[in-house]
């Protein structure tokens, strides 16, 4: 087939936030691609920047306003610059954004990149090569070992810390045949990882007839050259025993799951509108590990709610240290304007806050170790993901990789291994963050 040859801007894309909004960069890229335009390696050597930008946490929109803010300079040095502002950003109230849009050409949705796409087409780039040859690019993310498939946008809860509701509306499944060939590409580009992502991912058909998460890890399961499949982020309140089973029965599903508790106390809980009291969250985690051997379990925790007194923050801490997750997550509280908790009093300061935070992260460093060390003489499978330059302390080049668990391990590089390579490896060491071992043959069966 000959090469489609079309005008070509370089474009950078600036994408910060979620593993959605990860997935959302490489899926406007590759419509920018299959367009004729190429990345451009660096901001300097762009001729048009996508902001991707995120609004889940007040730090979030305040590097997208810097970025923007950078930007608006820029222009200044090169105004056939193309700006396009993408992602959570653009549903912000007008008030908040309107400030920040001076350098910004084109809005679009994720979901939707042809105003961008005819902003491109407006403006041919004065210092680009005229044309590009769109089938010699290599596509986005390509040679990935894991690749994010986003399967359902959006999310019909409404927790009164969240602003994500606003900004990405209502829940939409992606149709099953859509999701498929998503992955086959990203197999045929070389991926053996999947990643199911979904802001409620096992609210996943409930807006469709029928079809519901266990459908599609067994249909990525049968696609031949993928491994290994995950999913994210699941909600407590649809963890249901199918689910537990699907993961426990389908091969290619990991032993690892995502579960976010944010409170382990009753009142804050309801407070934040989760929809599930603590017990109920215990009985899950009970069913979960009764029914899928070995999995391992990290959760979100949010300190310092509207209200958080002492007792109520005991309560996530003393689960902490029941439940023994594999990780943790936590974070301070910060309202977000527009959503029911930014009305209330934000009456927890901000050092008592961060002492609540490094409790939490105390405990679950000793648990994470104490994990970790189980793992110590045994011989696992991991997925080798990536070779990375040696740290300089004489070791060289090592590979980063994965257990079917989730957890990190860094393997001495030797010939014969290569990125894709499922190996059994040795543990030798372990820290509560990664393992380090060795490659010891193949992968066990
Ligand atoms: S479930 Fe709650 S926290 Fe998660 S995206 Fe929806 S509203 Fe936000």
């Amino acid at each position: 087939m000959p090469p489609t040859l079309l005008p070509a801007h370089r474009v950078f894309i600036w994408t910060i936030g979620c593993q959605m909004n990860r997935a959302d960069g490489e899926r406007i890229q590759r419509e920018l691609r299959r367009a004729g335009h190429t990345p451009a390696g660096t901001l300097a050597d762009a001729t048009a920047v996508v902001v991707n930008g995120c609004a889940v946490r007040d730090n979030a929109d305040r590097k997208v306003w810097g970025m923007l803010g950078m930007l608006k300079g820029l222009k200044k040095a090169k105004p056939h610059l193309v700006v396009g502002l993408t992602g959570c950003t653009v549903h912000a109230d007008e008030d908040e954004l309107a400030p920040h849009l001076d350098p910004v050409d084109v809005l679009f949705d994720t979901l939707n990149a042809e105003p961008l796409l005819a902003r491109l087409a407006r403006a041919a780039p004065a210092d680009a090569p005229a044309y590009e040859d769109v089938e010699a690019q290599p596509a986005p993310g390509a040679g990935a070992v894991s690749r994010f498939v986003n399967v359902i946008y959006g999310c019909d809860k409404r927790c009164t810390y969240c602003i994500v509701p606003f900004r990405r509306g209502a829940q939409r499944s992606r149709p099953l045949a859509e999701i498929l060939d998503e992955v086959r590409r990203f197999r045929d580009e070389g991926a053996r990882e999947i990643v199911l992502l979904g802001q409620i991912v096992n609210a996943y058909g409930f807006d469709l007839d029928g079809t519901a998460l266990p459908d599609i890890l067994e249909a990525v399961d049968a696609v031949e050259g993928i491994e290994r499949i995950r999913f994210t982020t699941a909600h407590p309140r649809f963890m249901t025993r199918a689910l537990a089973e699907a993961m426990r029965d389908i091969p290619g599903v990991c032993e690892e799951i995502n579960l976010p508790v944010q409170s382990g106390d009753d009142w804050v809980l309801k407070r934040m509108a989760r929809g599930y009291s603590a017990g109920f969250y215990r009985d899950t985690v009970a069913m979960l590990r009764a029914t899928v051997p070995g999995v391992a379990l990290t959760t979100d925790i949010i300190v310092g709610f509207c209200g958080e007194r002492e007792a109520h923050f005991r309560n996530s801490w003393q689960m902490v240290r029941d439940l023994r997750f594999d990780q943790v997550h936590v974070a301070a509280f910060s309202p977000r304007k527009g959503t029911v908790a930014a009305e209330w009093a934000d009456d927890v300061p901000r050092e008592e806050k961060l002492r609540r935070l490094h409790r939490i992260e105390r405990e679950q460093t000793v648990v994470a170790e104490d994990i970790n060390r189980g793992y110590l003489g045994k011989t696992t499978e991991v997925l080798l993901e990536e070779l990375t330059p040696g740290k300089g302390d004489g070791e060289g080049p090592r590979w980063r990789g994965r257990t079917r668990t989730n957890k990190l391990v860094f393997i001495p590089h030797r010939v014969g291994l290569d990125a894709g390579d499922l190996r059994a490896v040795r543990i030798t060491a372990a820290t509560p963050w990664s393992l380090r071992g060795t490659a010891v043959a193949n992968a066990p069966g």
